[in-house]
């Protein structure tokens, strides 16, 4: 697909125990990572995968994660970059509900929201220990349109939604074909890291560890069946060395 572009928009970043980010592997202490957003401008729309985590939120519900995010590190603040703005997405899609993916969706009120089935089912009926997860679902209030699906999915030519399930009930993780490059593929929290994909450690965040476990497993697989570049949702280190919007990908 020559004439797609992939935007990394960068919404600023969070903080949480390294236990959390490697369950029984560590080591503990603070680990200060990413949040973004991807921007597919395709000749089928613009989708969005991932929106970010809203400020106001995270400072009232979870200040412990010690967000650090500027105004230009919102999706609205992002998308001017590109002179573009929410009105602009044609489609929103989340790898999974959990606050720090969703939280820009609220100002994309044009566009239709595919959402996997389960994940929306479970983010309003989850279990105790998922409660601080879903604890954003502002975005469900402004009655987005949802497009519902079941798994793996192809939204537009060289667009494919992968199912990975594990880290939650309907997680799905993003296969970009473009025309200049390798396909990209966006893990989503199914893999936070590099070193979640290569030493096969999951989050201490999950729903199903076991479930967690083979969707690492899928996504080697189907990076190397495509010849795919695997972006991790929250490796500092990784996101350093990639482009940032208004830069891009093609
Ligand atoms: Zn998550």
């Amino acid at each position: 697909m020559s004439d797609v572009r992939v935007y990394l928009l960068d919404t600023g970043t969070l903080v949480i125990d390294g236990y959390h980010l490697y369950w029984n592997a560590g080591p503990g202490g603070e680990v200060r990572f990413p949040c973004y957003g991807v921007l597919i401008d395709h000749p089928e729309g613009r989708f969005l995968f991932d929106t970010g985590y809203d400020l106001e939120h995270v400072n009232k519900v979870l200040p412990f994660e010690k967000p650090q995010q500027a105004a230009e590190q919102t999706i609205p603040g992002q998308l001017k970059l590109l002179g573009l703005g929410p009105d602009d997405i044609t489609h929103v899609i989340n790898s999974h509900y959990h606050f720090d993916h969703v939280g820009g969706n609220k100002y994309c009120t044009k566009a239709t929201t595919i959402a996997h089935r389960k994940e929306l089912e479970q983010s309003h009926n989850c279990q105790p220990f998922e409660r601080l997860g879903y604890s954003d679902l502002s975005f469900d209030e402004i009655g987005p349109r949802y497009e519902l699906i079941d798994g793996d999915t192809e939204l537009a030519k060289g667009i494919t939604l992968i199912e990975t399930p594990g880290h939650t009930a309907g997680h799905m993780s993003l296969l970009v074909a473009l025309g200049h490059r390798r396909p990209m593929l966006f893990t989503g929290d199914a893999a936070y890291t590099k070193r979640s994909i290569d030493a096969t450690i999951i989050s201490g965040f999950h729903l199903d560890p076991t479930a967690s476990v083979q969707s690492l497993r899928r996504l080697s697989s189907v990076a190397e069946e495509h010849d795919a570049e695997i972006f991790y949702s929250h490796d500092a280190e990784a996101f350093a060395g990639w482009q940032v919007a208004p830069s891009y990908y093609q």
